[in-house]
């Protein structure tokens, strides 16, 4: 993509509204705009990272063998009614009367949906384990939406649902489910650690937080240092055998969100205790028969018995994480994006525009990335060296290439690692080469 012809509408002035450096630089670098509170637009720039993390998402919920759908954002108010929560879950829900004064909403999430959709699907034992996803908006009315995406009101979301004949399935179906958050949050760059969790308004027992360490995190946590450094499960991962001991390796340690601390198991720790704030990035809960029971979704058993179906579901805050990732990889010029999720994995300097010779060389140089199929954001603009310098700090992307008429004559190109700062001289082909990995 040619900068000159990109829509990057970056801003020179720190917005003032932003208290976050997260938020700061998203709306800095033009990847998001406010429509209104806690609701906003996705930008080019900002989508292409939005849409990276999804895929790596929905890669991970494949692999763990759950199943991509896609339910609406609008939902009917009696099956909220027959589970209870229409009144329950208060403000937050936003409540639409359609033309015919039925009353509807805009989904906060999605287990009344599901349980809907199975129980007129699912009749028998053999026809389950199930686990079924969507990555879907939802609208929460927050109280206070603030730090940007992190949390909004409109927000985009993994959330799985798993359906199983009993507690040893529901089991199951919770560690594959907490192996493939352990593997997505660290495709994603990030350092995210299982805590034992309240449920919330959606209830049950068995319960994990994903937690991002940033200062500026909302929750307050507690965790054995050991945490810190457990290996997350590899490619060779085998979803159809015994996650248990992977499991347990991770939630032996001490951890805990705020609310559920004990503060005489914490001072035991002595000083292998961590505590510090970090931002829920998702969340794993198992409810049983919260939802099957009062809505009716059950199966024929093997013994022939009625019994409702046992069910969990698993959330990724995948709007929040675009945020989560900002706060976890940046520095004072700027995002510094990971490879994995990367807007463009290339930016390339033209420092001369109005050079023949120079602009030649670019202009291969940016077919040739392309060819190799490298998304490269170009910025061919008529503009100070400087000024396209910081522009590539502030949006992050991993390389940079630099060429101009100088370094032609030598044969070589400058080539720049945003993460450590690290530039080069080389040849054209060496730095093609180191691009590619
Ligand atoms: P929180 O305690 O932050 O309000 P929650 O317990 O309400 O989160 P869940 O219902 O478990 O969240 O939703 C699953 C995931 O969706 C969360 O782990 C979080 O990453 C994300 N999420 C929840 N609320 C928001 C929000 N208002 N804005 C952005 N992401 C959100
Ligand atoms: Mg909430």
């Amino acid at each position: 993509m040619r900068l000159s012809q990109y829509f990057l509408p970056i801003l020179k002035e720190t917005p003032a509204e932003a208290q976050i450096v997260s938020h700061r630089y998203m709306l800095r670098a033009g990847l998001v705009r406010q429509a209104s509170a806690g609701i906003y637009s996705w930008l080019p720039l900002g989508f292409r990272v939005l849409k990276n993390i999804e895929a790596i998402v929905r890669d991970e919920q494949n692999r763990a063998g759950a199943q991509e759908l896609l339910m609406p954002t609008i939902q009917p108010a009696e099956l909220w009614r027959e589970s209870g929560r229409y009144d329950d879950y208060g403000k937050e829900m936003l409540r639409i009367t359609d033309r015919h004064d039925r009353d509807m909403l805009f989904g906060p999430t999605n287990e009344e949906l599901i349980t809907d959709i199975s129980r007129t699907s699912i009749r028998s034992y053999r026809q389950l384990p199930k686990m079924l996803y969507h990555i879907q908006w939802k609208f929460r009315d927050e109280v206070r939406p603030r730090f940007g995406v992190m949390r909004g009101r409109e927000f985009l979301m993994k959330d799985t649902y798993s359906f199983d004949v009993d507690f040893a399935g529901a089991k199951r179906s919770y560690n594959k489910m907490f192996v493939a958050y352990l593997r997505t949050f660290a495709r994603l760059g990030l350092k995210a650690i299982p805590m034992v969790a309240e449920s919330g308004p959606i209830g049950g027992d068995m319960s994990h937080e994903f937690i991002v360490f940033a200062k500026t995190g909302e929750s307050e946590v507690f965790c054995h240092r050991d945490l810190l450094e457990i290996a997350v499960p590899g490619d060779d991962v085998n979803y159809e055998g015994d996650l248990q001991p992977i499991v347990d390796r991770w939630t032996a340690p001490y951890a805990t969100t705020g609310d559920k601390h004990d503060p005489e198991k914490g001072k035991a720790l002595g000083d292998a205790l961590v505590s510090a704030r970090g931002i829920e990035v998702g969340h794993i809960f198992y409810f049983g028969s919260k939802y099957s029971k009062p809505m009716k979704a059950t199966v024929v058993g093997p013994d022939g018995e009625d019994v409702a179906i046992e069910m969990g579901s698993y959330g990724i805050g995948v709007s929040r994480l675009v945020g989560a990732v900002i706060e976890a990889s940046h520095d004072d010029a700027g995002i510094i994006w990971p490879d994995a999720v990367a807007p463009f994995a290339v930016g390339l300097i033209n420092l001369k525009v109005d050079d023949a010779a120079c602009t030649q060389v670019c202009d291969d140089v940016y077919g040739r990335l392309r060819a190799k199929g490298i998304a490269v954001l170009y910025d061919d603009r008529d503009d100070r060296a400087g000024a396209k310098f910081a522009t590539m700090d502030l949006i992050g992307l991993p390389w940079q290439l630099v060429i101009g008429p100088r370094g032609i004559k030598a044969g070589q190109v400058e080539i720049k690692r945003r993460a450590t700062g690290e530039r080069q001289d080389l040849t054209l082909d060496a730095a093609l080469a180191q691009i590619a990995g």
